[in-house]
C-alpha cells in the first residue's frame, strides 16, 4: 500500500480490513466502468436498484443484488493498523481554517488478496480490470477523497479488458437490464487522472501549512504530533491533502473553478458536503413547506421532500503524497466532472483546463514548503481530451486499455 487503506466497520473505525469496503470500492469502480462502456449499471443505493422485472443489470449480474449472488468472494489477510500515539486522529488545519481535517488510523503494509470464484461464469477480469485501473489512477476502498486508498497490485496481474467484456457478454444473455443511464452518475469517460511529483528532503513536512500545530498548545501535543508524522512517513506517505483541499477549495485554487460570483452550491456541487442540500443549485438555503415539500430560497425551485440532498460526495479526491522513489515523492488528483446536473456557472472545460495548468505551476511549491523542488505534473488522463497527455483517445476501448 502506498497509502493507508480504509474501509471502516460498522462503528466506522478501520481496524481491520474489511473486505467488504473492498468490495463496494471495487463495484463504483466496475460501475463507473460499465457507464463508460454504455453498459446500464444501476444505483444500487437508489430506488431503481436492480432486480427490475427479476432482470439485473450488468453490475449486479457480477456484483449480486436482492435475489442473486456475488459471482466471486473474496479473502483478504494481512496489513496492520497504523499506530498512532493514543490512537487518535490528528488534525490537519491549514492557514485560515477553523477545524480543518481529521486523518485517523488506518490500515498499512501489504494484503494478501484471494479472489474465489462462486459461479461458473465467473472471470477473474471482472474483479482485476476495475481493480487495476483503481490502484493506478484512483484509489480503493472510503475516504479516496481525503488521501486514502493509494495501492499497488504487486503480483504480475494480467489484465484484460477483452475477456472482461467476453464475459460480460457471456453473463448477459440472462435477464439482462439494459436501459439508460442516471447522467448524474460516475462514469469513467467524464473523469480526470492527475499525478503531480516533486522532490523533497526528509524533513519537509515542517514547512508544510497544517501539518504543524502552529497553535502552540502545549508541548504533549506537539510531541505527539510528531510521533504521528514520524509514523507516516516510516510508511512512506505523508497526509497532506487537506493542504491541496485548503488550496483548491478555499485559497488560490479557488480561480480554477470559480468562473463567476455564486459559488456556494458550486462549492457544495464540486467538493462535497454533509449538510442537506437543494437537489437543483446545491445551495443550503431550503425551507419546509407544506405538505412534507420544500422551497429553495436560492433557486426558487419547490421539490419533495425524497429529492433532498442529505449529503454529498466530493468529486475531487486528492491523495497522501507518498514516496516513489528515494526523495521523489508523488500526489495524484482524480476524480469524476459530471456534465450533469448542469450547475449554473461552472464550466468543466475551462476548469479542467485551469485544474491541468495550475498543478503544473509553482503552486506546490507555496504549499509544501522551499524544502521541495521541481513539482511538476507528470500525467494527465482523460477520455478523447485534448488535455491527456499521452494520447487523445476517442476510442473508449483504447482508452481502458491505456489504464490498465
Ligand atoms: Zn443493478
Ligand atoms: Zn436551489
Amino acid at each position: 500500500m502506498k497509502t493507508p487503506i480504509w474501509t471502516g466497520d460498522i462503528d466506522s473505525k478501520s481496524d481491520t480490513i474489511q473486505s467488504t469496503g473492498i468490495v463496494g470500492s471495487l463495484r463504483w469502480w466496475t460501475e463507473a466502468l460499465l457507464r463508460g462502456m454504455n453498459e446500464f449499471a444501476c444505483d444500487p443505493t437508489g430506488d431503481s436498484r436492480c432486480p427490475d422485472d427479476e432482470k439485473y443489470c450488468s453490475s449486479c449480474l457480477i456484483f449480486g443484488a436482492t435475489g442473486r449472488r456475488r459471482l466471486f468472494r473474496l479473502e483478504i489477510n494481512g496489513g496492520r493498523k497504523i499506530s498512532f500515539p493514543g490512537n487518535g486522529a490528528i488534525n490537519v488545519k491549514p492557514s485560515g481554517r477553523s477545524r480543518g481535517w481529521f486523518f485517523g488510523p488506518a490500515i498499512v503494509g501489504g494484503l494478501k488478496m484471494e479472489i474465489i470464484p462462486l459461479d461458473e461464469k465467473f472471470d477473474e477480469n471482472f474483479v482485476l480490470v476495475p481493480l487495476l485501473v483503481a490502484s493506478k489512477w484512483g484509489g480503493i476502498g472510503a475516504k479516496t477523497q481525503l488521501g486514502y486508498g493509494v495501492v499497488e497490485v504487486a503480483s504480475s496481474s494480467n489484465a484484460d479488458f477483452d475477456k472482461f467484456k467476453k464475459a460480460l457478454e457471456d453473463l448477459s444473455r440472462e435477464r439482462k437490464r439494459q436501459e439508460l443511464n442516471n447522467l448524474s452518475l460516475p462514469n469513467l469517460k467524464e473523469m480526470f487522472f492527475a499525478k503531480i511529483q516533486f522532490k523533497a528532503s526528509n524533513n519537509w513536512w515542517e514547512k508544510v501549512d497544517g501539518l504543524i500545530d502552529k497553535s502552540g498548545k502545549n508541548r504533549f501535543e506537539k510531541e505527539i504530533r510528531k510521533k504521528v508524522i514520524e509514523e507516516c512517513l516510516n510508511n512512506n506517505f505523508l497526509p497532506i491533502a487537506p493542504v491541496i483541499k485548503n488550496w483548491l477549495r478555499y485559497g488560490n485554487g479557488r480561480q480554477t473553478w470559480q468562473h463567476n460570483n455564486r459559488a456556494r452550491g458550486l462549492e457544495n456541487w464540486l467538493f462535497g458536503t454533509s449538510k442537506t442540500v437543494c437537489p437543483q443549485c446545491y445551495d443550503y438555503d431550503i425551507v419546509p413547506q407544506e405538505n412534507e415539500t420544500y422551497k429553495c430560497r436560492n433557486c426558487n425551485q419547490k421539490f419533495k421532500k425524497e429529492e433532498v440532498i442529505d449529503r454529498c460526495a466530493s468529486k475531487i479526491n486528492i491523495s497522501c503524497a507518498y514516496v516513489v522513489d528515494n526523495n521523489l515523492w508523488e500526489v495524484r488528483i482524480w476524480g469524476w466532472i459530471p456534465s450533469y446536473p448542469k450547475i449554473q456557472g461552472f464550466q468543466k472545460d475551462r476548469f479542467l483546463d485551469n485544474l491541468k495548468s495550475a498543478l503544473n505551476g509553482g503552486n506546490f511549491h507555496a504549499l509544501f514548503g522551499n524544502q521541495t523542488s521541481d513539482h511538476k505534473l507528470v500525467v494527465w488522463r482523460e477520455y478523447n481530451s485534448e488535455r491527456d497527455t499521452f494520447k487523445k483517445e476517442e476510442n473508449f476501448d483504447g482508452f481502458v486499455k491505456s489504464l490498465l
